[in-house]
């Protein structure tokens, strides 16, 4: 439940308000957005008070969301939140395109890759250090060491990292190596036990929807992060398991216009997991821009042939050059440009 303000009521009356349902052992959560006081509910208030709300003469709109979501929903938040990882902005006016290899493969190699990203006009690099591998035979990334590595080639290189992480132990390696922002993988969506070691870190989080995600589940996995301290929370659709096995899976960019409506999230597209061919990587990344998605993320590797982990769906580095030049076009076309 999410009660909306009148304009004219004073910081006073909506504290006297909020106090009252805090006794009442419902907790709130204030909206940061300024304007209009706008508070959630996350407990359900006694019934007697929650009929008064519904008449209250303060309270202009009671908005009950379908489900249960309330700070991830659009009513809690109308302006779009832009969330800051390491100085970039993702879901402000400029898109952004994250890049890198799919597993760090070494000191060397980062550097490399790194330089070719932020060359090809890249604005943030990422990097598997842990990688979620359904073979347990496959790399299964350098751990710590890596974390090292893509930081220092980020720093390098001027760009930002973000980096997945699948345990909650691992955290105080994620912190300690400044990684800026914390990717929650396609397959732990719904581990909620890490949903909210994460949240606790209060790093910006990089969301994946999980490969049989539904958009309501997605959006409840956001709610976790966000009850459990991070609002910070980036949206990011790469495909999903259907019954059509042509392509890895199927990018579903039907929600992009939905999740609009839906929530004040930021939303990215990762084109590269769900179509796992390289070629087939621009026109989807295309078409994810034009369709009005806040940021791409895409896999790189100068020699993909080599790759430890998603070679075939990896750019090559002038490949990646051409595809942002591309984008740029069409994000001007939907008003908007590049991210610095
Ligand atoms: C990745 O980004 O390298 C990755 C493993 O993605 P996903 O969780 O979407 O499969
Ligand atoms: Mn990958």
């Amino acid at each position: 439940m999410i009660l909306r303000f009148r304009l004219d009521a004073t910081e006073e009356q909506v504290e006297e308000l909020v106090q009252r349902l805090e006794g009442a052992g419902c907790r709130t959560r204030r909206s940061p957005e300024p304007g209009r006081a706008i508070v959630a509910l996350l407990d359900r208030p006694p019934a007697a008070l929650a009929a008064e709300l519904a008449r209250h003469p303060l309270v202009e709109e009671v908005v009950a969301p379908k489900g249960d979501l309330r700070l991830v929903h659009r009513s809690f938040h109308e302006q779009p939140t832009v969330v800051r990882a390491g100085g970039l902005e993702i879901g402000g006016p400029g898109v952004v395109v994250i890049a890198g290899p799919c597993s760090v493969e070494g000191r060397d190699f980062m550097d490399e890759v790194a330089g070719h990203c932020a060359r090809a006009g890249a604005h943030m690099l990422r990097g598997g250090a842990y990688k979620p591998r359904t073979s347990p035979y496959s790399f299964q990334g350098f751990g710590v060491e890596g974390l090292a590595q893509l930081k220092d080639a980020g720093e390098r290189h001027g760009l930002p990292v973000v980096s997945e992480i699948m345990d909650g132990a691992h955290l105080p390696a994620f912190l300690d190596h400044d990684v800026d922002c914390l990717q929650i993988g396609a397959r732990n969506m719904q581990n909620f036990t890490l949903l909210k070691a994460v949240a606790a870190a209060g790093r910006p989080v990089l969301l994946k929807r999980g490969l049989a995600g539904t958009v309501e589940e997605w959006l409840y996995s956001a709610e976790y992060l966000c009850a459990f301290g991070c609002p910070q929370v980036i949206l990011c659709e790469r495909g999903i398991r259907t019954y059509e096995p042509a392509t890895r899976n199927t990018l579903d960019l039907t929600i992009l216009p939905l999740l609009r409506e839906l929530t004040h999230l930021p939303v990215i597209v990762d084109p590269a997991h769900a179509v796992g061919v390289a070629r087939f990587i621009p026109p989807l990344a295309r078409a994810a821009v034009a369709a009005g998605a806040d940021g791409i993320t895409v896999e790189v590797h100068p020699r993909p042939e080599e790759a430890r982990s998603d070679g075939p769906q990896a750019l090559l580095p002038g490949e990646l050059a051409g595809l942002v030049a591309d984008l740029r076009v069409l994000a001007a076309v939907g008003g908007r440009g590049l991210a610095d």
